[in-house]
């Protein structure tokens, strides 16, 4: 990161702080969060995160996940956070437009705003930006801030906790063509300062609620579609579905994997209704098909090689009928 004294002078006397993750934060959004906010306090900072909205209750094991508070259910609050920081970390995402209803108010706050993230082609935004792409995850990135604002032994373990999941799902569970020697270094140096990643496993991996399994069971049974001739698979969930086994948020993440799993398929996707009335869809492929560009061209989003995501306000129905004539047209290449 370029003018990192300048920052660590910054951060030399108490200051008020304000941490915002992406919209709908995964765990490396929030992981990174809660992980620099239970620093930065051990540093005498006061510090908060303003989420712009819900995050998975898969997460709520995730130390100091008290801290956060959910713009779109305390709005207010959320707002005064944002007016009365001396500084704005904005983690795991690299476009304002990536944080809803928060845009407006984190342009206009007059913090110093800092940047951490590994997305492709990111905004010119903040006052400090530290992008880079080829990590796996934010997380991994603020494991390195933290070694440059102090040294290993101010990192404790439930920072290590938080990081430790962010990473761990950004990597697909250091499987990703990402997952470097430098991931696993970091990990072991996790795993040394006390966090138990057996724990973090079951605690992501293995605490699905009854509803979220038999979701899964029906999509997989009822709504995937295989495309054999193109190599691509993919589900869509309306809002009627969505209500009638009780979804909740976090509830589909990862859903998208399944199909990408079926051998010889390349491209996968997900399409979800949402109750705002727009598509939410998430891509993954593999190798060199670049499902970023599919996402930007084509649904106003972005995100890595691999895996992206966007959003359509046409109908599910119209959403799926463009996708299918978008593959038809690039044969499945992107
Ligand atoms: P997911 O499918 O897990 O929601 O997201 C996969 C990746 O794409 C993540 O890195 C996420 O940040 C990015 N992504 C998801 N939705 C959007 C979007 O609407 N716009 C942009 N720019 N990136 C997105
Ligand atoms: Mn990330």
């Amino acid at each position: 990161m370029e003018r990192i004294e300048e920052l660590k002078t910054l951060l030399s006397t108490p200051k008020k702080i304000t941490i915002i993750p992406h919209t709908r934060p995964d765990a490396d959004a929030l992981g990174s969060c809660l992980g620099l906010l239970i620093y930065l306090e051990k540093m005498q900072h006061e510090c908060i995160v303003v989420s712009p909205s819900e995050y998975p209750r898969f997460l709520e094991w995730m130390p100091a996940h008290e801290k956060v508070v959910v713009f779109k259910k305390e709005n207010e609050r959320g707002l005064k956070e944002i007016k009365e920081a001396d500084i704005i970390f904005c983690l795991d995402f690299n476009a304002l437009n990536r944080i809803g209803d928060l845009e407006g108010p984190i342009k206009e706050a007059k913090a110093a705003k800092v940047m951490i993230d590994h997305h492709l082609e990111p905004d010119d935004f903040a006052d400090y930006s530290w992008s880079e792409t080829s990590a796996a995850a934010t997380a991994e990135l603020i494991y390195e801030f933290l070694l440059k604002l102090g040294n290993q032994a101010t990192i404790t373990k439930d920072i290590g906790e938080c990081l430790y999941a962010g990473i761990m799902t950004d990597t697909g569970s250091f499987r990703f063509a990402s997952t470097s020697s430098r991931v696993h270094r970091i990990i072991a140096d996790l795993i040394d300062i006390g966090v138990d990643n057996a724990k973090i496993h079951q605690n992501v991996y293995d605490n699905n609620t009854e509803v979220r399994l038999r979701l899964l069971g029906y999509l997989l049974l009822k709504k995937l579609v295989i495309i054999k001739a193109l190599d691509t698979a993919y589900i869509s969930i309306t809002k009627e579905e969505a209500k009638e086994y009780n979804m909740q948020t976090g509830d589909s993440e990862g859903v998208v994997n399944y199909a990408l799993s079926i051998r010889g398929i390349k491209i996968a996707a997900m399409f979800k209704e949402t109750e705002e009335g727009f598509v939410k869809i998430s891509f993954r492929s593999t190798g060199e098909i670049a499902v970023n560009k599919l996402a930007k061209e084509y649904f106003g989003g972005g995100g890595h090689k691999n895996a992206a995501g966007g959003r359509s306000d046409l109908s599910l129905k119209d959403t799926l009928d463009k996708f299918n004539k978008l593959l038809k047209e690039h044969e499945g290449k992107f």
